[in-house]
């Protein structure tokens, strides 16, 4: 079952209820038809504290046995065990200490029996013996205490059996072995992994750049002087963080002022680099929304009505590089909550596609709200909210004041998206509904390997 069809299921029973346009596309619609136009990129060669988050590209194979010895997994003695059968607490048997052996050392003695060699916990065990006895188990501690130095003879009071304390080579991965295949996410346990089989770089599928170009006669960029009239380009930095956020390069492509020429000049300078190129505003019905024009000229346009609110103007296609590549192009609408909320929808989902991530829909939990959620016109809406666990340990969710699609500041406090399905009217405080966790990583699992 998908997510869209569980939502209308949870709330099934609902007595508001009202018919949705049907002329209108689906978020889910919306999506399916972005990511087909999306693939995964080629691997390229990342170190490998940068390849965290990135999928493996490759099989990582052992080319040894890991651990490469047998070692000792304490401090102590190695020994054979067979000598000491008849070891006890009460009774030690004391042998000759004929050496000994620190972590990153070979021995290249043989331990006889009759003897045994004083040992560091990671350093290998030496040929001959079978069983390490910790210090635990000897009188070492008592002849410190009597003013022995370095000791010649040990009492040891353990019947120890063969193979005690001892982490065998191989253990762990033996030589030749597929230890994570391509397609895993890179997490940190992954990175170590890598990094011991002795790797300080790997093949990953590479970050898309992601150029990002805001349209509008309004606006100024942050650091300009404040001036009547203008607003600042709020939304290039939202989407930008939003682009890093998920793991990709956002290249920021400046703002194109509501002519053709200006739009054009941004785009070519954007597509000679860019994997991906998104714009906000200039999508609606006004005058100078001149972002349909212009890429109905250089390349491939859709414009769709989304059934969503915030943000249902959105446009979609390629544009024609100058190499020839056909570039995606996400068009968001202008309105900074719109902006936001629909690249999390379409924008993030399209960079895990290129990324080699398989894994779209954002974790959602379900939590019970505090303010009531509207529907005035059978869209979905996504509800800005906090989501906080209350004195009773049960999740709930805040709405975060104005839901207008142009109050940023509802979407720079909020945790969550609560969604109400496109069918229902209302949902009253005290519903249950779902929300997605917008800072959570991607589902519970991600990556199409193991
Ligand atoms: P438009 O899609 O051009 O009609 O813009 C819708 C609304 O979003 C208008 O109020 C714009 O001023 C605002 N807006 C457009 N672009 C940006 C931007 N880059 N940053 C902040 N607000 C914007
Ligand atoms: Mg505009």
């Amino acid at each position: 079952m998908t997510q869209h069809q569980s939502h209308h299921k949870a709330h099934h029973d609902r007595p508001h209820r009202h018919h949705y346009d049907a002329e209108m596309l689906s978020v889910e619609e919306a999506r399916e038809r972005i990511l087909s136009y999306f693939e995964r990129l080629e691997p390229s060669e990342v170190d490998l504290l940068d390849a965290l988050d990135m999928v493996l590209a490759e099989d990582l194979v052992a080319p040894f046995d890991v651990p490469p010895m047998a070692n000792s997994a304490m401090d102590g003695y190695a020994v054979v065990a067979s000598d000491l059968a008849a070891a006890s607490e009460t009774s030690a048997i004391e042998l000759p200490v004929a050496f000994s052996v620190a972590a990153g050392q070979v021995p290249d003695v043989t331990l006889k029996p009759g003897s045994v060699a004083r040992i560091m916990t990671g350093a290998p065990v030496p040929d001959g013996a079978d069983s390490v006895v910790p210090f635990e188990d000897t009188d070492e501690l008592e002849r410190r205490k009597n003013g022995a130095q370095g000791e010649d003879r040990i009492g040891l009071k353990l019947a120890a059996q063969p193979g005690d304390n001892i982490r065998q080579a191989g253990e762990d991965i033996a030589a030749g072995e597929v230890v994570l295949k391509a397609g895993t996410l890179l997490r940190p346990g992954a990175i170590g992994v890598a990094a011991s089989l002795g790797r300080n770089s790997v093949q990953a599928y590479r970050r898309p750049i992601v150029a990002i170009i805001s349209t509008g006669d309004e606006l100024l960029n942050p650091g300009e002087d404040h001036q009547p009239g203008k607003i600042y380009n709020s939304n290039a930095y939202s989407i930008a963080a939003e682009v890093k956020r998920y793991g990709a390069v956002p290249l920021m492509a400046g703002i194109a002022r509501d002519t053709i020429d200006s739009l054009q000049e941004r785009l070519a300078e954007a597509l000679e680099t860019a994997d991906m190129v998104v714009t906000s505003a200039g999508v609606s019905k006004g005058d100078y929304d001149v972002v349909k024009d212009v890429l109905a000229k250089n390349g491939e346009i859709a414009l769709w009505s989304v059934r969503m609110r915030p943000a249902k103007p959105l446009a979609f296609g390629t544009l024609d590089a100058d190499d020839g590549r056909k570039v995606p192009h996400l068009g968001l609408p202008g309105n900074p909550v719109s902006a936001m909320v629909a690249f999390e929808q379409f924008g993030r989902p399209a960079i895990h596609v290129m990324m080699g991530r398989n894994e779209m829909q954002k974790p959602s939990v379900r939590a019970v709200l505090d303010d009531p959620v509207n529907n005035y016109d059978g869209r979905r809406v996504y509800a800005r909210v906090v989501v906080y666990r209350s004195d009773s340990g049960g999740l709930r969710a805040r709405t975060t004041g104005t839901q207008s699609s142009g109050a940023l500041t509802s979407m720079a406090v909020a945790n969550g998206l609560a969604i109400c399905p496109d069918d229902v009217a209302k949902i009253d405080a005290g519903e249950t509904v779902d929300v997605e966790m917008l800072d959570w990583p991607d589902e519970v699992f991600s990556g199409f390997g193991p």
